[in-house]
């Protein structure tokens, strides 16, 4: 409370306090979180002030009470992935190991608002994948079998009730066979998420730094002893990165050689329209998905461009293909204009599986490989990150997803499970 109060974080947020500050024009707010100085020396560094960055840092001091924590991010928080993504969150994945992990992880999201004691409006609204053929029923009907075996909520229907279900959909030019539903599935908004955690995180006494690049790690017989950063040398023991599409070119930097290639996944919005889509709906066959935000937008998103860049910007292939699949699902959206088009670089890993967990190197954790699905894990990546970076051993919920399954071949295929992985 005593480092609350020093930041003027003190209050939390209420409608009490909404009031109070109504009536003072709203001059007694005070900044979400601390912008700190990189102290010389942390008990614990996290590389990556997007969600998984910050949620780990939240829960290492909540969870593990780990004294000196910081955050350092070179840009701007939540500037990466998590600020850019479509914001879909699903727990309805094929293997009992990665059901469990984001299963949890969208447990902690529906309590997340009351948790963070920040608005990151969750709405359960369900998510739909579509089937337009037989092939594509086949498909459906494995993923809602693997699902109610890993107790996830599934909602298997014929194409009458999908459409039902679905106003504005239309058989015209795809057939409509089928649709799995997951209820507790839908969306948040992405910023909340990460400004929610690092608000928690600072008010717990953690050192966000922004500005800050990590150019370079101190590692002496094995084990790491610091960072190199734009802002000067910082020493610690115990080190995550949660640096999404730029993991393997830092990792490169402590001789580690990481199984990530780094795409370019783009997304688009429509201009604003009155509320007319009530759910997440994905078609894997037209490789396009979409939802509306609570402004109004349609929220589209494709597929990954099919060439290695870290360039957050995409190319006009699939803007192409995500107009033409919208507008063939849903001919009444035909006349809609684009508004906004922009990218992420994702970290994309062979069976799409994360790599959460430690490195050859002691001391120096990793929190990537999340690929174009990692919004939804966002609170179960920083609860087992910041587990591993307090304990050294990998939470149970994620042993499964630990570097060295690419030399033991135990691999977690998910590529094949669930069409296109948002
Ligand atoms: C268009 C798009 C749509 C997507 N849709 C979905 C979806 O619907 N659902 C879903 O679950 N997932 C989705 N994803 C994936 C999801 O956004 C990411 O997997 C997730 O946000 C990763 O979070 P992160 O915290 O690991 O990474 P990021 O949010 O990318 O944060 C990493 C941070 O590390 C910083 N950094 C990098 N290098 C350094 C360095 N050397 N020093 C300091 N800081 C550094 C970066 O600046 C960045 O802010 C989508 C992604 C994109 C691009």
């Amino acid at each position: 409370m005593a480092c609350e109060r020093e930041a003027g974080l003190a209050y939390g947020y209420s409608i009490a306090r909404l009031i109070r500050e109504g009536m003072r024009g709203h001059r007694g707010w005070e900044p979400a979180w601390r912008d700190a100085r990189l102290a010389p020396a942390y008990d614990a560094v996290i590389v990556g002030g997007g969600g998984h960055g910050l949620a780990a840092a939240y829960y290492l001091r909540k969870n593990h009470g780990v004294d000196r924590v910081a955050v350092i991010e070179r840009g701007w928080l939540g500037g990466g992935n998590t600020g850019r993504n479509t914001t879909v969150i699903r727990s309805n994945y094929f293997f009992p190991q990665s059901a469990a992990f984001y299963d949890f992880s969208l447990k902690l999201y529906e309590e997340l608002s009351r948790e963070l004691n920040y608005n990151i409006m969750f709405s359960r609204r369900g998510m739909w994948s579509l089937a337009h053929d037989r092939h594509g029923v086949d498909m459906l009907v494995r993923s809602a079998n693997a699902m109610r075996i890993n107790g996830i909520d599934a909602e298997l229907c014929d194409g009458t009730e999908v459409l039902r279900r679905i106003p504005g959909l239309s058989p015209r030019r795809f057939p409509i066979l089928a649709g799995l539903n997951q209820p507790r599935g839908g969306t948040a908004r992405h910023d909340a998420v990460a400004w929610g955690y690092a608000r928690a995180a600072s008010r717990l006494g953690v050192d966000i730094v922004q500005n800050c690049e990590v150019t370079g790690f101190v590692i002496e017989r094995g084990r790491v002893r610091g960072l190199r950063t734009t802002k000067g040398d910082v020493r610690t023991e115990a080190v995550g990165l949660a640096t999404a599409g730029l993991t393997s070119v830092l990792a490169a930097k402590a001789g580690l050689r990481l199984p990530i290639t780094s795409y370019a996944l783009q997304a688009f919005v429509s201009e604003p329209v009155k509320p007319c889509l009530d759910t997440v709906v994905l078609s894997p066959a037209t490789g396009t998905y979409l939802s509306q935000s609570d402004k109004g937008e349609l929220v589209i998103g494709a597929g990954l461009d099919h060439f290695v860049s870290y360039a957050q910007r995409g190319s006009l292939p699939w803007m192409e293909r995500a107009a033409a699949g919208v507008a063939e699902l849903f001919p009444a959206f035909s006349r809609l204009r684009f508004l906004r088009q922009w990218a992420g670089t994702v970290d994309v890993v062979a069976d799409s599986t994360p790599i959460l967990g430690s490195t050859p190197v002691a001391g120096l954790y990793l929190d990537c490989g999340w690929g174009t699905g990692g919004f939804k894990a966002i609170p179960a990546g920083g609860w087992c990150l910041a587990h591993v970076l307090a304990t050294g051993a990998s939470h149970p919920l994620a042993q499964a997803f630990s570097l060295d399954r690419f030399t033991t071949g135990a691999l977690i295929d998910e590529a094949a499970a669930s069409g296109i992985e948002h």
